[in-house]
């Protein structure tokens, strides 16, 4: 069966000017279609699925932060990888998530076509949805090479986002407390 995202690597590489039959190319738009279906494999995940069975009652008040979760993604409108990490908290309202399904959330919706916006947005609402707790805080800092490697060229900037919702929005002294957890 012929994989049809590896043929329009094909053609694409003829469009731009190459020979997908020389020796480096021969298979670059197999490889190509394999590394973007991997890119975007959280088409195929949902929120239900990847936190399955990791939700449990637990009498914890405290705020709970998981930093640093390196996340890959692609920017929307030029099909180019931003990259960074992401720092996510929340203040358990009877329920708490296993921490590795925090950064599986992560990884699930940066797997798709993005926008830094929309993704930090996303993994928000969905912690608040699937735990209802009494707060979520996102924050994201990510490198776009599109910004990067052509245009403006602002090789060394980086671009920071935030979604803070419940408690997290009222509370100044409870957002503060998560940025200085994550800032260090
Ligand atoms: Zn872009």
């Amino acid at each position: 069966m012929t994989d049809r995202l590896a043929e329009l690597y094909r053609q694409l590489l003829i469009e731009i000017g190459e020979d997908p039959d020389r020796e480096g190319l021969a298979k670059t738009p197999e490889r190509a279609a394999r590394a973007l279906r991997d890119f975007t494999r959280g088409y195929q995940q949902d929120v239900p699925t990847v936190l399955n069975q990791a939700i449990f009652s637990e009498q914890f008040e405290d705020m709970v932060v998981v930093r640093n979760i390196e996340l890959y993604s692609l920017c929307e409108h030029h099909l180019v990888p931003f990259f960074g990490s992401a720092h996510v908290g929340y203040l358990p309202n009877g329920r708490i998530v296993g921490l590795s399904k925090i950064a599986r959330l992560v990884e699930m919706f940066s797997r798709r076509l993005q926008v830094q916006e929309r993704l930090t947005h996303e993994i928000a609402h969905a912690l608040q949805g699937a735990i209802e707790p009494r707060g979520v805080a996102v924050v994201i800092e990510a490198k776009h090479l599109c910004m990067m490697s052509r245009g403006v060229e602002k090789q060394h900037s980086s671009m920071i986002t935030s979604c803070v919702l419940g408690e997290f929005r009222e509370n100044r002294a409870t957002r503060e407390e998560f940025f200085n957890l994550v800032r260090r």
